[in-house]
């Protein structure tokens, strides 16, 4: 049977980042990665972005070169699914049935895409974009001729498509069950904001819409049939729903949790010996008054691994890193620091007419998160004020698009 002192499932943002902290910090022991993917470990964020639009080439989203993981003598399995651990034993299992002894597990499993549950969800046409097989099917797709496109889903994901298939001058249509894009993760300022970007680029943009089914003929996709009984005709769907996290083998084995799996301050699951990171681990996270919550963030993924790694290398340190996240949309750069969770009041610095402005989001009067378009002096310097955790400011000053963030401090 194969060994490794560490094991890691998942070649994603944390799988990849954990490994390369454990050499940085000095782990001289055997490394092992374990993917289900067949490419060595890439950046997800390009492909709803400059990937997809065909601005980048996969090399130049690898997270390092393909020979760098060998240099480092970190040993890499891709096409390897992991289906069982074994948390007594400390084995997991592939998926040929294959067993793989280590001391310590870290499971950077990421999340599948969650799928429509409507007829017609599994037609030829309709996309995922969670990896580069989704993206490369979407892009064979443009390349046969396909020009109409409904996206389902109004979160960072659908959004970040559909101002790219606008830019390559496609039709299409963006469906959303709630009654503002971003619902979840951002305030109405700049939902408002974003909606009306999109809709300025010629996106047919229809929120509270529920979807009733997919269309197809000879098996491949026609059309997307609305409640109300409208089709609007395509040639593709792409569907952005959110995530539902990998952790199957790891809850069989007895590790709590319910969405995901729990981890500690220290990224320990509940098994001996077993960590996880990135958007599969649920954790009381400081910067929402410690609710247990999921970030699905490159932030999160590298800030967890690079914990783990230290606590691995015997000097544990709590996980305590402020979340941060971007997105880009035709000429929009959006950046966003803390999290926005159970605000109660939002400020806009700037006017979003100028298309450079930030939402200020307050709790108690203390700000606990920015969202900054086209701003990056306030996303810095916003970032700065909420990791010196600061209190209750002059909402004055902050309203004030002329005083610098970092004259608050
Ligand atoms: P992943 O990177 O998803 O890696 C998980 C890996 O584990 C995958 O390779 C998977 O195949 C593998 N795996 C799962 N189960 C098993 C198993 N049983 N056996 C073996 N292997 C397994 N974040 C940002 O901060 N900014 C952005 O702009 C942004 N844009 C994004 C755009 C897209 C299209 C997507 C999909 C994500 C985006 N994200 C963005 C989110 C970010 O990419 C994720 O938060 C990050 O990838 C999480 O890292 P992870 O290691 O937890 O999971």
């Amino acid at each position: 049977m194969d060994k490794a002192d560490v094991v890691i499932v998942g070649t994603g943002h944390g799988g990849a980042q954990a490994a390369i902290a454990l050499r940085l910090a000095g782990h001289e022991g055997s490394i092992l990665m374990l993917g289900r993917d067949s490419e060595p470990p890439y950046e997800r964020p390009p492909l709803s972005k400059e990937y997809l639009a065909g601005d980048k080439p996969f090399e130049r989203i690898m997270i390092r070169p393909a020979q760098f993981w060998a240099d480092k003598g970190i040993a890499m399995r891709l096409g390897a699914m992991v289906t069982e651990v074994d948390p007594i034993a400390h084995e997991v299992v592939l998926h040929d049935g294959s067993r793989i002894g280590y001391r310590k597990l870290i499971w950077a499993g990421g999340g599948d895409p969650r799928r429509l549950s409507c007829p017609g969800a599994s037609l030829k046409g309709v996309h995922a974009v969670r990896d580069k097989r989704d993206v490369d099917a979407i892009m064979a797709q443009l390349d046969e001729g396909a020009r109409r496109f409904v996206v389902i889903g109004g979160g960072y994901i659908g959004l970040e498509a559909a101002a790219v298939l606008r830019k390559l001058d496609c039709e299409v249509t963006l469906l959303e069950a709630l009654p503002r894009v971003l619902a979840r993760v951002a305030g109405e300022e700049l939902s408002r904001f974003i909606e009306a970007e999109h809709r300025a680029h010629g996106l047919d943009l229809r929120l509270e819409t529920a979807v009733e089914a997919i269309e197809g003929d000879s098996g491949k996709v026609t059309g997307v049939r609305l409640s109300d009984g409208e089709v609007i005709p395509c040639d593709a769907v792409i569907v952005g729903i959110g995530i539902v996290p990998a952790v199957g083998p790891l809850i069989a084995a007895g590790a709590a949790g319910s969405n995901g799996v729990d981890v500690d301050i220290y990224c320990r699951t509940t098994l001996d010996d077993v960590f996880a990171i990135g958007d599969c681990a649920a954790h009381a996270n400081p910067f929402a008054d410690q609710a247990v919550i999921r970030l699905e963030s490159v932030q999160n993924a590298n800030d967890m691994a690079n914990t783990v790694a230290r606590a691995i290398m015997g000097d544990k340190q709590p996980y305590h890193a402020l979340p941060w996240f971007w997105s880009n949309q035709y000429d929009l750069k959006l950046q966003t620091a803390g999290l926005s969770i159970d605000y109660d009041q939002t400020l806009v610095r700037g006017d979003p007419a100028s298309r450079k402005f930030s939402v200020v989001y307050l709790k108690e009067g203390k700000p606990i998160a920015f969202d900054c378009v086209n701003n990056t002096r306030d996303y810095v310097q916003g970032r700065k004020l909420l990791e010196s955790e600061i209190g209750e400011v002059d909402l004055d000053l902050l309203a004030d698009p002329e005083v610098p963030l970092k004259d608050l401090l």
